[in-house]
């Protein structure tokens, strides 16, 4: 059986992910922090399009966790390969460097950054003896522009770029293509805050994007017809480069 894992899969961006990949018929590992209630909606929209899956919960800032639950499943599920790998989960926590907190800085790097070394090793060795893979990393333009207030994020985002890029040339001769989102201003949770009606003044579709959208490009990017693309960050942004 063919597996596709997202993590950050409750919510979001994540879970019109998981949406995608059921209808691409992949079964669905749905991977979050605490909010079981929303991972379990994930689940049922995921069976709603005709998939199956199951949740895995794991701190993906936390590789103990990561090596129980990730690699526990793993051996217990061998006959299940995770052929697609998207490394969502991502949280931002925003001040002013010269305010920003250790712990600021140590949880955005850990949940963005850390995770997409923890995940990706742990995932990367079937892939590579089956000779087939698709890691896609959502980032953001924040880690290609940087943005005032988000040094963490943006440093945190930059080294899965910098990451997406090294990987791909690691792997590209074992079948596996290793590619990277960047969304600009997605409607979700973590944009819920944002004031869309001025923001959007300044993004040439002028309007946020949906999760649907980076779904559609993830989607792509996971796809067989797809192996030719690796070492890319393709932004989802509206036209907000600078
Ligand atoms: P969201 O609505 O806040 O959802 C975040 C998801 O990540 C939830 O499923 C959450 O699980 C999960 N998560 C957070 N920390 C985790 C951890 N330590 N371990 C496991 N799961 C964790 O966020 P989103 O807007 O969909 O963002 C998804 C990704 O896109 C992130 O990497 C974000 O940086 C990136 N991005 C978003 C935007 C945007 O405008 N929204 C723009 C650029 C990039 P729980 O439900 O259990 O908390």
């Amino acid at each position: 059986m063919k597996c596709a894992l997202v993590t950050g899969g409750s919510r979001g961006i994540g879970r019109a992910i998981c949406a995608k990949m059921a209808a691409m018929g992949y079964y669905v590992l749905i991977n979050y922090k605490t909010n079981t209630a929303e991972a379990e909606k994930t689940l049922q929209l995921v069976q709603d399009n005709g998939g199956e899956g199951e949740l895995l919960q794991f701190d993906v800032a936390d590789k103990e966790q990561i090596k129980d639950v990730l690699d526990g499943w793993m051996n217990a599920n061998e006959a299940k390969d995770i052929e697609v790998l998207v490394n969502n989960a991502g949280i931002r926590d925003d001040s002013l460097m010269v305010w920003l907190k250790d712990e600021q800085w140590d949880s955005v790097i850990k949940t963005s950054l850390d995770s997409f070394f923890y995940v990706t090793r742990l995932v990367l060795e079937d892939m590579m003896l089956n000779r087939y893979g698709r890691i896609i990393n959502v980032v953001s333009l924040s880690g290609i522009k940087g943005m005032p207030g988000q040094t963490n994020y943006s440093a945190a985002k930059a080294g899965v770029i910098g990451a997406t890029k090294a990987l791909a040339q690691e792997v590209g001769r074992s079948g596996i293509t290793v590619n990277a989102v960047a969304p600009g201003f997605i409607k979700t949770d973590m944009t819920e805050i944002l004031d869309e009606k001025e923001l959007k003044r300044s993004i040439p579709v002028n309007r946020f994007g949906l999760p649907e959208e980076v779904a559609h490009a993830v989607g792509f990017l996971a796809s067989k017809e797809a192996g030719y693309i690796t070492g890319e960050v393709l932004s989802i942004n509206g036209g907000l480069y600078t």
